[in-house]
């Protein structure tokens, strides 16, 4: 979306801020997608902003894969009715582009980025990055993020994409079974780090699908972190209003 004049939110009038992260929605649709197109139908336009911090998508292979309408047709909706939704990248969906923004009419973030909610400024990042004890998987972060790398593997054919994405999901299932979860969590001085680097005193991730509120000390301060659940066994979401922050999960 490059229209500046639908960029521009004023925040005076702002109230409800929602947060998302790790749907992980599947191509073959399933519970979770139809629990996310509810919480899109019925949740989010209540909400003034929508942020979707990564891996929205289980696996995305490039903007001109035709799946997912129903999920892009409802954003879109989303934004018609008044309600600006900004996405990040995650790991799985960090080839995500412009044109799906387009469609979608979604706005792409950075990662991290600092962002400013109700006056204070918030560190938003996926989180995988925070993750440094899982050396091997920063090895291959550190490929598959570089320009070069997804041009060439965006100018293969979709049948070829696909087949690649399925396979790295499997090897990424057998790392992560194969790995403890220790290691699959945030490294603390990573954190200490990002909120140092930042100068923030609160940050909003997903990722780890461990979701919580943690309060804790950087550089001597008090800071927040506060984590996104995953969407694999049930809805969840970052309620801000009001000055407070409220993880809400949603049964099925
Ligand atoms: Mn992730």
């Amino acid at each position: 979306m490059t229209d500046e004049r639908s960029t521009h939110i004023d925040h005076a009038s702002t109230r409800r801020w929602l947060f998302v992260s790790d749907v992980h929605l599947e191509a073959s649709g399933g519970t979770s997608q139809q629990q996310f197109l509810q919480f899109l139908r019925t949740e989010a336009p209540q909400a003034d902003v929508l942020y979707i911090l990564g891996d929205l998508f289980e696996s995305w292979v490039g903007d001109d894969d035709p799946g997912h309408g129903a999920v892009i047709e409802a954003l879109a909706e989303l934004r018609r009715h008044g309600t600006a939704c900004f996405l990040m990248h995650g790991n799985r969906d960090f080839l995500l582009g412009t044109d799906f923004c387009a469609r979608a009419g979604c706005w792409l973030l950075p990662d991290p980025v600092i962002v400013h909610i109700d006056g204070e400024s918030v560190l938003l990042t996926h989180g995988d990055a925070l993750c440094t004890d899982d050396q091997a998987y920063q090895e291959l972060r550190s490929i598959v993020r570089n320009p070069v790398w997804q041009r060439r593997f965006l100018s293969l054919p979709l049948a070829t994409r696909v087949f690649l994405a399925d396979q790295a999901r499997a090897g990424s299932k057998s790392h992560t079974a194969q790995t403890l979860p220790r290691i699959m969590d945030v490294n603390a001085s990573a954190v200490e780090t990002a909120f140092r680097t930042a100068r923030v005193r609160r940050m909003i991730h997903g990722h780890t699908h461990r979701p919580a509120i943690h309060d804790a000390l950087a550089g001597g301060q008090s800071v927040q972190r506060i984590v996104l659940g995953a969407w694999y066994e049930q809805g969840s979401f970052l309620l801000y209003q009001d000055g407070h922050y409220a993880l809400r999960e949603l049964p099925r």
